[in-house]
């Protein structure tokens, strides 16, 4: 006989562990107890050695879905020789736990109850248990009980308290736990906020959205906008309402088989799909002639299309109701405001958006997105990891000598938190400018110190002077660490690839403030957390009126075709004379055209040279639409560039580049060759640099990180001519590449920093 003493860390708390452990041991005939104490759970197990052996590998193996286990230890003691397993709450039990589930859709057991008539949850849009529902969005502090949620006003009925106390029910200690007679409420209302009569509030509603109808519907971390996803005049209305002309809309429909009918889904897009994370999917559109077609300005111009499925009982309850018509499921805000989460807020600022709202009475507290990540050519990319993800602890392949708080960038924002091996990733909170999101960064990094027991002695920050982050982070009253903006961005791609040795760092965003103070975003650095050297760069040109270059890819044509002294009469008869000549006068004196060696406004460049589009609606649309024309056509040769190094830096000059484009476009070449030909381009120069690179210091690993690499053709191509060349390429699977992954690139290195000096 043998008793092992188990201490377990992690997301052990609020999640069905214990029940899990009570009936492991009991299964396997072993004695003891289970038992949480202060942010760990304890197991004490008795038996055979083999048996013992079964248990352990077991527990780190078969772990109730939403329990993720960060440290196990365990230690051997004298027997005791007790009889039987139980589950000990001792009077000191922390229920807390510092490890926060994200939200989690609706698990199997919860969608059979909730479509069984038998049962006392029938039809109920709250239902939940310690396997799902919803986490982070209703906490209002630490520990994690229900008096620091949302549910706090709601008194448990006998049946729901009997539940959450007994260990061997799914409810055992599920802090959300509700029913019809004890819980949270429906209201279907108009955009005044007066109560509609209706026998069932979903059927009623799914007849208004037949009717065309837009819909603002209360979700897990926002309000959403809804719409007939086959009505091209419901469409058209809901982005007019919204002033949101092109950016995509992704659709919700009611299971994984009429999603497949819409888009061509990898097999790693269907897991990321149903998954209990639920993010939006963006999967091609499919073109075949038995192919279900949205209404065109769903997504116009766009070959992918957004795609979740229903990931509350609301959710369920209302595609329930919509059968096999998709909705349009946009965040509940106007242009690029933050989504609405609070009740009056959302009447207040969607009642002009919205004929009709499904609201309830559960307050939402933390405001967060849906996740958004791509996943076609079966390679998972996050691009917003948000709901369902965040605060999931990320392991570092390091630890953090002092709590660190890293604020992250300026639009896309999230924060992180380190402690320990761990990282906790923020949800986004986008641009930090407005007003709504300053508030929730602010508030959120307070809620985060809290939950996970976190008090920053070091805060680190862009070296960007104007971002709000970087002015926050001065007002903590601790130290400060400026991190360079592509450093962050190598750092973050190296920490969540569990790397340590010095890479090669391909960092292609669309600006960064760079450590000479100009604009970078075409960098190759060789670095690794404490430092790093910038080894080449794009070739320096001016961006013409500044800022606003970035919303308007014919200034950055302007600016690539003067350097390589091209004339500029393609862009005659698109771009006014006076404008053109406007942008010549200020590039050649120099005069608010910043200089840039950024990649995405080479790629906004070429975007207009193309004829594909001058001026941009959304962040990197320009971009995209460019990759989108590149994928159509197979490989058709590349375009020439040149490599100049001087005194160790390399320059990339794009000049002949912009050369061949001009002559093939003089050519009537089509725009999806030239498209293609510039990809393949792109990639010969990171291939070309890497090599040097390699040759030069004897690295062989590389970082691909930035925005620009949310391009998934130029990422495969690159890729693919590294490994040729004996190159191992590390890409983003677990934060974005753009500056949504910058707060955890600020975390490794400030962690690495105050680790030198002490
Ligand atoms: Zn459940
Ligand atoms: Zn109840
Ligand atoms: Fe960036």
């Amino acid at each position: 006989m043998e008793r092992r003493v188990f201490s377990i860390r992690g997301i052990v708390q609020g999640v069905g562990f214990r029940p899990f452990v009570h009936g492991l041991a009991t299964r396997l005939g072993l004695s003891g107890f289970v038992q949480n104490q202060s942010g760990q759970v304890i197991v004490e197990a008795e038996g055979e050695g083999a048996t013992l052996d079964d248990f352990t590998a077991s527990l780190r193996r078969d772990l109730p879905p939403r329990a993720m286990i960060e440290a196990l230890t365990w230690r051997t003691q004298t027997p005791l020789g007790d009889r039987g397993f139980r589950i000990e709450v001792s009077s000191s039990d922390p229920t807390g736990s510092i490890f926060i589930a994200p939200d989690s859709a609706t698990c199997r057991d919860c969608l059979r109850e909730l479509f069984d008539p038998g049962d006392r949850r029938y039809r109920y849009p709250f239902i939940n248990c310690t396997n799902c529902g919803p986490r982070l969005t209703i906490i209002t502090g630490a520990p994690y009980d229900r008096e620091r949620t949302t549910m706090a006003g709601f008194a448990m009925c006998a049946a729901c308290q009997a539940e959450y106390d007994d260990p061997a029910d799914r409810r055992f200690h599920a802090q959300p736990s509700a029913c019809p007679a004890c819980g949270p409420q429906l209201t279907l209302c108009d955009n005044a906020g007066r109560a509609i009569a209706a026998d069932d509030p979903f059927r009623e509603l799914a007849r208004r959205l037949a009717d065309g109808a837009i819909a603002a519907v209360k979700g897990l971390g926002g309000y959403h906008l809804a719409c007939d996803a086959k009505d091209a005049a419901a469409v058209g209305e809901l982005r007019r309402r919204k002033r949101r002309d092109e950016k995509p809309f992704a659709i919700m429909v009611a299971n994984f088989e009429i999603a497949r009918l819409y888009g061509d889904i990898s097999p790693a897009a269907a897991e990321c799909l149903v998954g209990p994370q639920r993010p939006i999917v963006l999967v091609r559109k499919r073109i075949d002639p038995e192919a279900a077609q949205v209404a065109g300005p769903v997504a116009p111009g766009n070959r992918f299309l957004g795609i979740l499925l229903p990931y509350t009982p609301l959710h369920h309850l209302l595609m329930d109701a919509c059968g096999d018509r998709p909705l349009v499921m946009t965040s509940g805000n106007r242009s690029d405001e933050p989504i609405a989460y609070d009740d009056a807020d959302a009447f207040a600022r969607l009642a002009d958006c919205a004929d009709v709202f499904l609201v309830h009475n559960r307050p939402i507290h933390v405001r967060c997105e849906d996740s958004v990540l791509r996943a076609d050519d079966n390679v998972v990319l996050p691009l917003r990891r948000s709901r369902g993800y965040a605060p999931q602890p990320i392991a570092l392949p390091f630890a953090c000598p002092v709590p660190i708080l890293a604020v992250g960038g300026q639009l896309k924002s999230t924060f992180a938190l380190g402690r320990d091996t761990s990282a906790f990733l923020s949800h986004h909170l986008g641009d930090l400018d407005h007003y709504e999101a300053g508030l929730s960064f602010e508030r959120d990094v307070r809620l985060y110190e809290d939950l996970f027991e976190c008090v920053p002695q070091l805060v680190a920050h862009d070296l960007h002077p104007d971002y709000a982050s970087t002015r926050y982070a001065p007002r903590r009253g601790v130290r400060t660490l400026a991190v360079q903006h592509h450093h962050a961005h190598l750092a973050s791609c190296m920490a969540e690839n569990g790397l340590v040795d010095p890479v090669i760092g391909v960092i292609f965003d669309g600006a960064g403030y760079g450590s000479d103070g100009s604009v970078w975003g075409g960098e190759f650095l060789i670095g690794d957390y404490r430092s790093f050297r910038r080894a080449a760069h794009l070739r320096n040109v001016g961006m013409p009126g500044g800022e606003q270059a970035s919303r308007e890819p014919w200034r950055m044509a302007v600016a690539h075709l003067l350097d390589a002294k091209v004339p500029l009469t393609s862009l005659n008869g698109r771009i006014a004379a006076s404008a053109l000549k406007n942008a010549v006068t200020m590039l050649e004196r120099g005069f608010r055209s910043p200089p840039t060696s950024s990649f995405g406004r080479l790629f906004d460049a070429v975007a207009s040279l193309v004829g594909l589009r001058d001026r941009i609606r959304y962040e990197g649309q320009a971009a995209q639409e460019l990759e989108g024309l590149a994928s159509a056509v197979a490989d058709c040769g590349c375009y020439p560039f040149e490599l100049v190094a001087t005194n160790d830096l390399i320059e990339i000059d794009p000049r002949p580049l912009i050369r061949e484009i001009a002559a093939d476009r003089t050519s009537n070449a089509s725009p999806a060759v030239i498209a293609r030909r510039f990809h393949a381009a792109s990639a010969a120069m990171i291939a070309a640099v890497c090599r040097r690179l390699q040759a030069q210091h004897g690295i062989d690993r590389v970082v691909f990180s930035g925005g620009v690499f949310a391009n998934a053709l130029l990422t495969a191509l690159a890729k693919s001519q590294l490994e040729a060349a004996g190159l191992t390429v590390f890409c983003h699977r677990v934060v974005p590449p753009g500056d949504g992954g910058l707060s955890l690139g600020q975390l490794a290195i400030a962690a690495h920093r105050e680790a030198d000096e002490n």
